[in-house]
C-alpha cells in the first residue's frame, strides 16, 4: 500500500498537489490573489448560485449533445489517431493548427451570437455574469456549448480523413478548452505588466481580456487570441490602460519620501 503511494508517478502526484495547495493558501495568506482580482466589487451570491445550476445543467445536456456523438465517431472510426512515438514538431504543428483554426471559428461564431435573436436564445445565459469566476466557465446554454464545443469532433473528423493526428496531439487538444474556459474566467490576473506590449505574448488573450468581454459586452470577442480582435478593430480601445490599472494594485506601495 505504502509502496504504492510512494511508487515513483503517485509520488509526484502528490507532491503537485501539495506544492499547488500551499501556493494557492500562501497566495491568499500574502494576499496575493486580492491584489490581482480584475473586478473587486463584482462577486453576487445570486449569480454564483444560478452559474451553479445552469452549469449542472450545461454539462448533463453536454454529455448527451457532445460526448455521445464524438463517442459514436471514435468507435466507428471516423475519429482516429496515429498510436506511438511522434516527432515534437508534429505535436507542435498539430496543435497550432488545431489552436488557430478554433480561435477563428469561436471568434466569428461569439461575434455572430451578439446578434438578435442569436443572442436572446443562445448566449445571453452567458452573459448573465458579468464579473467572471470559475463557475462562468460552466455557466453557458448547452446550445452554445455544442456550437463552440462541437468544434473539436468536427476538426478530429477533418483531420482523420485528410491527415490522421497522433494521440499526443489529441491528448494535449481535447483539455484546452476547458482550461482555457477556466483560465479566462477565473477573475484574476496573473500576467506581467508587459505582456500586451511585447510584439511576442500581446497576442495572446489573458484573463482580463475576456473579463472586460463580460463587463462591457461589446468588444474583446476572441477566445485564445486577440488576433481577430486587433485585426477587425474589435479590441476595446481602454483594454491595456486597465490593465495597467489592475497591474498596478499588484505593485508594492512606493517608499515614501522622506520630508524636506
Ligand atoms: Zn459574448
Ligand atoms: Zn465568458
Amino acid at each position: 500500500m505504502l509502496d504504492d503511494i510512494f511508487s515513483g508517478e503517485k509520488a509526484i502526484q502528490l507532491w503537485l498537489i501539495l506544492f499547488l495547495a500551499s501556493l494557492l493558501v500562501g497566495g491568499i495568506v500574502t494576499g496575493f490573489f486580492k491584489a490581482r482580482k480584475i473586478q473587486p466589487k463584482g462577486f453576487k451570491w445570486k449569480v454564483f448560485r444560478n452559474e451553479g445550476i445552469f452549469g449542472m445543467v450545461n454539462l448533463a445536456a453536454s454529455a448527451f449533445l457532445i460526448g455521445a456523438p464524438t463517442a459514436w465517431l471514435t468507435s466507428n472510426g471516423y475519429i482516429a489517431t496515429t498510436k506511438g512515438a511522434a516527432d515534437w514538431w508534429t505535436i507542435a504543428f498539430e496543435y497550432a493548427l488545431y489552436f488557430f483554426l478554433f480561435d477563428t471559428w469561436f471568434y466569428w461564431l461569439h461575434r455572430a451570437m451578439h446578434q438578435g435573436r442569436f443572442y436572446t436564445y443562445v448566449h445571453k445565459l452567458h452573459h448573465l455574469s458579468t464579473s467572471p469566476n470559475l463557475l462562468t466557465t460552466l455557466s453557458v446554454n448547452p446550445l452554445e456549448s455544442l456550437i463552440n464545443g462541437g468544434f473539436v469532433p468536427l476538426f478530429l473528423v477533418a483531420m482523420t480523413f485528410i491527415a490522421p493526428i497522433s494521440e499526443h496531439s489529441m491528448a494535449l487538444i481535447t483539455p484546452t478548452n476547458i482550461i482555457m474556459g477556466l483560465y479566462v474566467h477565473s477573475g484574476y490576473e496573473f500576467f506581467p505588466r508587459w505582456w500586451n506590449k511585447s510584439w511576442a505574448t500581446k497576442w495572446f488573450i489573458t484573463t482580463t481580456f475576456h473579463d472586460q468581454h463580460h463587463k462591457y459586452f461589446t468588444a474583446n470577442f476572441g477566445g485564445y487570441t486577440t488576433i481577430w480582435d486587433r485585426l477587425c478593430g474589435t479590441m476595446r480601445p481602454k483594454f491595456e490602460e486597465d490593465y495597467l490599472k489592475v497591474k498596478d494594485r499588484a505593485r508594492p506601495a512606493p517608499a515614501l519620501e522622506p520630508a524636506e
